[in-house]
């Protein structure tokens, strides 16, 4: 509290988010009301804890602690310290690995900074990676180029060559990569994925890059929550290094994690090039206050009840799976093994924009993406849904099939509003669906559900938030 001895130019240091600054305040209340009152299906997307929320938003933002435990380049590191080892033997036991051949460095900012680092750990500028391409459900980070441009730093800076799905199966083609990695000869192959619904087979992928003697780091950034949980295969038995982000499946706030093999040959020196990799040539400081909630998140992860939640999100994913499959509709590989499905829109005569568009109205969060064979990659013909968040709201399968129903009858309208705006442009489509016109009922029905979604999705309450006392903000977007 400020005393009477507080210039006045500390006063502000005292006050309260709502007295000191109304207009953030206002706009985190109507981000509080969206998330409360619509439904989050974006499968990177979750809800972190109350204590999560609370260890990030503390005091720990304060401080400065460039090095690691024990070798800072700034005193008063004694509690930071204490915060960073015990962050670091959580992350090991909730991925129950032996601290005798994994170390980790909990420091990266988010999943992005994470794979550069480890990039930069791993192999030399312009040396050769091979990563899932974007549109087969790759990361960006995985290397990312078109005819014109070389776009992320992962291509930028190393010389990056995709491998891709199977245009029949749908799934990893690793005969393809293993013929491709035996001409490109990558030094590093990079797994995981954003947008693929099937597990990866690890064995396969090391008997490859053993073969070419390159590295082989997982990105399990998407589905780190369940392989914590021994719902999915394990990437560590086959990795050399595991890179993840905090705030997908497994619920913490926004971060990433590397993990690094400390039983290979030359095993010192992979962890000092990783450590030196996230700082200093990639990142400044530590961000302790994220660092505090990573571990919070991480306790969580390593209880008896996280196996649960994880059985639920796929069980979850799989529900929604099979009600829109019973509709009549069309799945990338026809289900899923994790926590999301990619639904294919083009037999039907959609875009994954215009539902997106849709589902944006009426408070049903989704994102549009590729599917196998899109001619193009601005036009994608599907969307990609999740189960994590809904699952942190309590829901189970008989509410996920109450979605899949709102999802259907969203996808219904869209056609009827691509035929009420008498073009296939977005614009029309977003025009009928947002403005009342003589003789078209599209408007209207957007108006009906969205009032539905609204209040199934308002009885169901949202980690970190008193939803009893919650009132709506002024200033809310009028759709
Ligand atoms: C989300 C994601 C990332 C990037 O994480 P950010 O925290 O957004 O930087 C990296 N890799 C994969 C596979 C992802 O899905």
């Amino acid at each position: 509290m400020a005393t009477a001895n507080t210039p006045e130019f500390n006063q502000v240091l005292y006050k309260p988010l709502a007295e000191i600054d109304p207009e953030v305040k206002n706009i985190i209340d109507k981000e509080t009301w969206r998330q409360f009152t619509g439904l989050e299906l974006i499968a990177s997307e979750n809800l972190t804890s109350q204590a999560a929320m609370e260890a990030n938003g503390s005091i720990l933002t304060n401080k400065y602690s460039e090095g690691l435990p024990g070798a800072r380049y700034y005193g008063g590191n004694e509690y930071i310290d204490e915060l960073e080892v015990l962050c670091r033997k959580r992350a090991l036991q909730a991925f129950n690995l032996d601290p005798a051949k994994w170390g980790v460095n909990v420091q990266p900012y988010s999943g992005s900074t994470a794979n550069f680092a480890a990039l930069t750990a791993l192999i030399q500028p312009q040396d050769r990676l091979m990563g899932l391409g974007l549109p087969d459900g790759g990361h960006l980070t995985h290397g990312y180029y078109t005819a014109k441009k070389k776009m992320t730093a992962s291509s930028i800076y190393f010389q990056s060559f995709p491998y891709g799905i199977s245009p029949d199966s749908n799934l990893i083609d690793y005969d393809g990569l293993a013929s491709q990695a035996k001409i490109f000869k990558p030094k590093l192959i990079i797994c995981g994925a954003s947008a693929y619904p099937r597990d990866w087979d690890y064995a396969r992928l090391k008997q490859i890059a053993e073969k070419e003697g390159a590295y082989l780091m997982a990105d399990i950034a998407h589905t780190s929550g369940l392989i914590a949980a021994g719902e999915l295969n394990n990437a560590f038995d086959y990795c050399d290094v595991v890179t993840t982000t905090t705030h997908k499946t497994l619920r913490g706030p926004r971060a990433g994690l590397i993990f690094f093999r400390t039983d290979l040959e030359n095993a010192k020196d992979l962890e000092k090039r990783v450590n030196e990799a996230v700082f200093p040539a990639c990142q400044g400081g530590p961000h302790n206050n994220t660092i505090a909630a990573i571990a919070t998140a991480l306790l969580q992860v390593s209880q008896p009840s996280w196996r649960a939640y994880a059985k639920q999100v796929i069980a979850n994913a799989k529900a929604l799976g099979e009600a829109l499959v019973a509709k009549g509709y069309k799945l990338q590989t026809n289900g899923t093994d994790n926590h999301l499905v990619l639904w294919d829109l083009r037999p039907i005569g959609l875009t994954g924009s215009k539902v997106e568009k849709v589902c944006d109205l009426m408070g049903i969060t989704i994102n549009k993406n590729a599917v196998s064979g899109d001619s193009s990659a601005q036009v994608p013909g599907g969307i990609r849904l999740g189960t994590s968040a809904l699952t942190s709201r309590n829901m189970k399968e008989d509410d996920i099939r109450v979605v899949a129903e709102f999802l259907h009858r969203a996808v219904q309208l869209s056609l009827l509003l691509q035929k009420e705006a008498g073009t296939k442009l977005l614009k029309d489509f977003v025009r009928v669906a947002t403005t009342p016109e003589e003789g078209k009922e599209g408007y209207s029905k957007v108006k009906e559900l969205r009032d539905e979604v609204r209040a199934f999705a308002s009885k169901w309450p949202l980690p970190g938030v008193d939803v009893s006392t919650l009132k709506q903000p002024e200033g809310l977007v009028a759709h």
